[in-house]
């Protein structure tokens, strides 16, 4: 079904929108309604290379990279201002184009504002290092930016994913080819809009979209792309660091999880059960660091499944601009069904479906892509569902008995992105999180972040970081520059 009016989306490059003209157009839908409600341009390989080549262009003027940073603070001040000023209409956007809720995308839209201030602030502290390297040498580092910056971004989150690249990468003075995800491309493009409304020079900033198999993979193949900065799906994520290495590349990955949260019964059952739920199924499961693996010690299991399975069947899900809603559709059908895949494989695997598992198709939910709140037990760790990313709102509880059992099922899969402990022993939870091989780990809570702290996983959940000062470092090179203060011959050869 199709609305009357939909939006017509445009790419930017060179500082022109460009509308879709000639070229196919990707029709973007309301998760929740199923209903189409904006196109896309699908963008082609010739449309990178205008993007890029008027980044590389932008890049070498200096018009963007040569001006202080005090003057591209400004800039980054201003761009937080107006997310602010504009969040009455991108908060109902992001719920129209993502189906999260209205509180979530709040929260989101509150959160790239102040990630613009955190770099804004960030790019005018002190950085480079001098060396006592002995006279008549001087050696100092000093950074610079990387130059023409791909950025390729998810629809889980398609406004804050897009400024936790945009913002350092403008902060360092690099220009950006950026590629929103084309299942949510809304938000991402008011915020171009926003980017040139404060007058962010011609050329430095450019977005094409489309699919990731012709437009993200063009931006990874070009020669004229000097970092790409990627977050996703695993898969893609060794795609594309294969790809880039044909040009050797700088590359930034956040890619999968599989989290695990270790409840140890010396806890409060009520707080850590609270804290479960939020860990898995805030954002509907579509989290990266979502904590889908919950380990709980064997002494209070079945009181904490049965007070958690009681409290994920009262979970609030419908439309995200609905009164008292708490979790949104999953993102696009595709998904939903890939999500529902996961259950029939983990009920065919043996795992207990402790409730949900289903489509939501009643109470007006039915041309949606909404599922239940999905708790599986009784797992082994040999188990697809306990080893594979779902990405939706379903829950493996499994059981442990003692502290070493634990660090090794919770370091028991591919992923190393979050992981949670929950212990009333501080020192225990010390312990334990030195363990974890995970990059982002919370004690006593599973979930909060903040702009000043990196973002980003080991193992298999990815290269390099996002956010803090790691963020930035990921868009800055280095240099040495040694000084000769005696200039004169070196004396080495004698003839
Ligand atoms: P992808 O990893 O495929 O998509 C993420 C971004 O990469 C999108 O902008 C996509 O474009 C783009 N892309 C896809 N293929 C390529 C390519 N060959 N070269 C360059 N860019 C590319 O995620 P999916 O949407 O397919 O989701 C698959 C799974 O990935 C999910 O089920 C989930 O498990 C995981 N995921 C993890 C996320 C995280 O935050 N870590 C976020 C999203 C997904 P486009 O979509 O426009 O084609």
């Amino acid at each position: 079904m199709t609305t009357t009016t939909t939006i017509d989306l445009k790419m930017y490059i060179n500082g022109e929108w460009v509308a879709s003209g000639d070229r196919t157009t990707i029709p973007v839908i309301n998760p929740a309604s199923g209903e189409v409600f904006a196109q896309l341009p699908q963008g082609t390989v010739a449309d990178v290379k205008e993007a890029v080549d008027a980044a590389r262009k932008a890049f070498d003027s200096g018009v963007w990279s040569g001006i202080s940073a005090q003057e591209r603070s400004t800039y980054l001040l201003k761009i937080a201002d107006k997310i602010e000023e504009y969040q009455d209409e991108l908060v109902p956007l992001e719920t129209q184009d993502n189906g999260k809720t209205l509180t979530e995308a709040g929260f989101d839209v509150a959160d790239a504002a102040a990630c613009f201030r955190y770099y804004a602030g960030l790019i005018k502290a002190p950085d480079g290092q001098t060396y006592h390297v002995g006279d008549p040498m001087q050696a100092m580092v000093v950074r610079e930016p990387v130059g023409v910056c791909g950025l390729i971004v998810p629809w889980n989150f398609p406004l804050l994913m897009s400024v936790w690249k945009i913002a350092p990468a403008l902060a360092a003075g690099n220009t950006i080819v950026f590629k929103p995800s084309e299942v949510t491309p809304v938000t991402p493009q008011k915020l171009i809009a926003i980017l040139e409304e404060v007058g962010i020079p011609k050329g430095v900033v450019n977005m094409v979209t489309g699919t990731g198999a012709e437009v993200g993979n063009a931006i990874v193949e070009s020669a004229d792309v000097d970092l790409i900065s990627f977050t996703g799906g695993t898969k893609t994520g060794k795609h594309i660091m294969k790809t880039a290495a044909d040009t050797v590349k700088k590359v930034s990955l956040e890619l999968g999880g599989k989290s695990p949260n270790i409840v140890f019964d010396d806890t409060d059952l009520e707080t850590v059960v609270d804290h479960g739920l939020f860990g898995i199924f805030y954002g509907t499961g579509q989290v990266c660091s979502a904590g889908s693996r919950i380990l709980v010690q064997d002494t209070i299991y079945d009181k904490y499944v049965e007070r958690f399975v009681e409290r994920a069947k009262k979970i609030k899900v419908g439309f995200g601009n609905a009164e008292g809603t708490e979790i949104g559709p999953l993102v696009s059908q595709q998904h939903m069904e890939k999500v529902l895949s996961y259950i029939e494989i983990g009920k065919e695997e043996g795992a207990t479906l402790a409730c949900g598992g289903n489509r939501i198709t009643t109470g007006g939910l039915e041309n949606g892509y909404f599922v239940e709140p999905t708790v599986f037990t009784n797992v082994t760790s040999d188990m697809r569902i306990v080893q594979e990313e779902i990405f939706g709102p379903v829950v493996v509880i499994q059981k442990f008995s003692t502290e070493e059992e634990a660090i090794a099922l919770a370091n028991g899969t591919v992923y190393g992105l979050a992981a949670g402990v929950f212990t009333n022993d501080g020192a225990r939870g010390m312990r334990v999180i030195k363990k974890l091989k995970a990059g982002i780990t919370w004690i006593n809570a599973f979930g909060p972040t903040y702009n000043e702290a990196p973002w980003g996983g080991y193992k298999q959940s990815g290269v390099g970081r996002n956010l803090g000062t790691f963020g930035l470092d990921e868009f800055q090179e280095v240099k040495q520059i040694n000084v000769n203060l005696e200039v004169g011959p070196v004396g080495y050869f004698q003839s």
